[in-house]
């Protein structure tokens, strides 16, 4: 596996696969690698022939106040997990390599996208993403591009990036991993102290009612939001940022529960923001 944080390097490489007619998939990553990165990997291994995951904890996506400087971080630990599932080259820059002092282009979906949902706290969030995705597809240049339901925001706005901007890259979204107590994986479960990682299941299992409620034949979008709500402040260390319905496309508020609607919420166990949420199908509207 290479490993390089030279954005030329990887160009090279990258250009003398492209010239021996292999296809290239690329996982972007802020790195403290889990099964839920792995599954990225292993989606892009199983579907390209070559696969080049980027650890890089973006700071341009990260707002005053928010974890940027304690963001976990153990790049031996991810080389291992990442040469183990097959990945064939990490691109691991530093920040200078990325951001030159002068730096002041940006890329940004301006529509109202970006404001639901995560966007309501936080700003400057998904222009930083949209920013630092497409530098890794312009440094990378793959044919697919994967990325996880788990962040379906981010997922639904670099689609329409993507769109917009006529990009030549297939967007390959991915199932969310969760842990045996249907916790969804994510680098940030290592800030709960023993107290919250027990609590933090709560956001599964307020999904999980809400997906009873649906197949039982709930159509409401402001009374199923109530009802999860409702279970979710019975847990003492959760404190509610949003829960929301909203069209899984445009991320726009809806009022009736229909195949295709996106209920996310972001809930705080202590200090910790966590993020979930589950898609409405048709197999859930018809009570199975
Ligand atoms: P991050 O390192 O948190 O920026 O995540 C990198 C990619 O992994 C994103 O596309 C995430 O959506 C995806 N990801 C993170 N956690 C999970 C998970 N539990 N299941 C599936 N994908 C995930």
């Amino acid at each position: 596996m290479i490993i390089t944080g030279s954005i030329a390097e990887v160009g090279k490489q990258v250009k003398e696969w492209k010239l021996n007619g292999l296809c290239v998939g690329l996982v972007p990553t802020m790195g403290y690698l889990h099964e839920g990165h792995a599954s990225l990997i292993e989606k892009s291994v199983s579907l390209c022939d070559k696969t080049v995951a980027s650890v890089f904890v973006n700071p341009t996506q990260f707002g005053p106040g928010e974890d940027l400087e304690t963001y976990p971080r153990d790049f031996s630990h991810d080389c291992e997990l990442l040469k183990s599932r097959g990945c064939d080259m990490v691109f691991h820059p530093d920040a200078a390599e990325m951001y030159p002092p002068d730096f002041a282009t940006w890329v940004e979906v301006q529509s109202d996208m970006p404001k639901q949902l995560c966007g309501k706290t936080r700003p400057i969030h998904f222009r930083g993403v949209c920013t630092v995705v497409n530098k890794l597809f312009n440094i990378v240049t793959p044919d697919m591009a994967f990325f996880g339901q788990k962040d379906a925001q981010q997922l639904a706005i670099i689609r329409r990036m993507v769109r917009d901007l006529s990009m030549n890259v297939e967007i390959v979204g991915c199932p969310i991993v969760r842990e045996k107590d249907g916790l969804a994986r994510s680098s940030r479960n290592t800030y709960l102290n023993e107290q919250e990682r027990a609590a933090a299941p709560v956001l599964f299992r307020s999904i999980q009612h809400g997906r009873e409620l649906i197949k039982k034949g709930e159509r409401d979008a402001r009374r199923l939001i109530a009802s999860m709500k409702e279970l979710l402040e019975k847990e003492a260390l959760a404190r509610i940022d949003y829960v929301d319905a909203v069209d899984g496309e445009t991320m726009l508020p809806v009022n009736i529960l229909d195949t295709g609607v996106l209920v996310a919420m972001a809930v705080y166990i202590g200090k910790t923001r966590l993020i979930d949420n589950f898609t409405v199908d048709s197999s859930l509207l018809s009570g199975k």
